[in-house]
């Protein structure tokens, strides 16, 4: 039914496409959910009784959460401070999941017309996607077919001639997702030379894979913000945490932005809790990085797919084929991976593939095999 008083630009938007698979396909083990990147492990259940413990004896349930976050940005910047000596609790923003904080620095940067986005294509689609909801234009450039290395000369070009409003932000994921390359040098060089008015956001949603970090930039550019999740490798995609690491006047910004009881008290608990058992919950790493380069070396010797190199725990990979591009093609494996029970994420003109468990990959290969 079309509504008369919805902003015509909201009528024509295309919202995101969570899993595809029902949650009680994945609950009934008839899909192994492949598809968004998430660690295939639980909590391990003596953390899970810790949180159930909190929730019958120190939440109040009757009161608002810590509007502040102030024990979890303790905790949060402890564990930064590890990679970055200096960074401490006024250099944090925590959002409930850093798709909030996105959201938020849109906000910040862009809205009324003052700003436009940078993206470099195949990429996370949340940006654009986020960026409209607020009427916010985004500018795509696109990437190297074989390097998947962002196109540094159209990306200067969008911000020396804007078409519209200036770009006020670069969005950049590190390593990029789906392709699973990390920032070059050069596209480092190249971030880092951007002048003062642009901000920077390099999203590190994998960093515990792939341990590349930029978070010390922040240290000495106001205009550089680092995101990161505890939704991957600290296995609480369920409780929605993430957060950003930027310049104090920065996150003084973002904090007027956001709502002001973003985040539950379940989930300031449950991060907090994460960070405390982080070498537990971090020690599988590992293993999903081993079973990645098998997989990967796995796919390599069949003639299906070419997989890409990955420093994430996910692998992108298109069709051995003359030409690539073959979006009807791909469209049907990823229909025949889901009728044998792999749930796999078809984006970027290929197919990205969640690292799970060993069991998980192994019917990921055989079904690919099957295709
Ligand atoms: C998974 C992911 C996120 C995490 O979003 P949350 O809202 O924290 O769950 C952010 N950025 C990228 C690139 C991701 O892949």
């Amino acid at each position: 039914m079309a509504l008369a008083f919805l902003r015509s630009d909201v009528v024509n938007l295309a919202a995101y496409q969570p899993h595809p698979g029902t949650p009680d396909e994945v609950a009934a083990v008839t899909l192994d959910p492949l598809d968004t990147n998430e660690c295939p492990y639980d909590l391990p259940t003596p953390l899970k009784e810790k949180l159930a413990w909190a929730v019958q004896h120190t939440i109040a349930a009757n009161r608002y959460p810590d509007g502040g976050h102030a024990d979890l940005k303790a905790s949060i910047a402890a564990y930064v401070a590890e990679a970055a000596p200096g960074i401490a609790a006024q250099h944090l923003s925590v959002g409930n999941g850093s798709d909030e904080l996105i959201r938020s620095l849109l906000i910040a940067t862009c809205v009324g017309g003052e700003g436009a986005v940078l993206v470099a294509n195949p990429t996370f689609s949340m940006y654009a996607i986020l960026a409209r909801t607020l009427g916010i234009p985004v500018v795509t450039v696109g990437r190297d077919e074989e390097s998947f290395a962002v196109d540094l000369e159209a990306a200067q070009q969008a911000i020396d001639q804007p078409a519209g409003p200036p770009i006020r932000l670069v969005f950049m994921v590190h390593p990029n997702s789906p392709t699973g390359n990390a920032l070059t040098k050069a596209e480092l060089a190249w971030l880092r030379q951007l002048p003062q008015d642009i901000l920077v956001v390099v999203d590190e949603a994998y960093f515990e894979f792939s341990q590349h970090t930029t978070v010390s930039d922040v240290l000495q550019r106001p205009n550089w913000v680092v995101l990161r999740t505890f939704s991957k490798a600290f296995r609480l995609a369920a409780f929605r945490v993430g957060y950003a690491v930027a310049h104090p006047a920065l996150t003084e910004a973002l904090e007027k932005v956001r709502l002001p009881y973003n985040l539950p008290s379940i989930t300031q608990t449950a991060a907090a809790l994460a960070l405390a058992h982080r070498q537990e919950l971090l020690s599988i790493i590992p293993e999903i990085q081993a079973q990645r380069d098998w997989l990967s070396t796995a796919l390599s010797t069949q003639t299906l797919l070419q997989p890409w190199p990955s420093t994430a725990n996910f692998i992108y990979a298109r069709p051995s084929l003359p030409q690539r591009s073959m979006g009807e093609e791909l469209a049907d494996w990823f229909h025949q991976l889901k009728a044998q029970g792999t749930l796999i994420r078809h984006a970027g003109g290929g197919l990205r593939i969640t690292i799970g468990s060993p069991a998980e990959n192994q019917r990921t290969l055989r079904h690919i095999a099957q295709v």
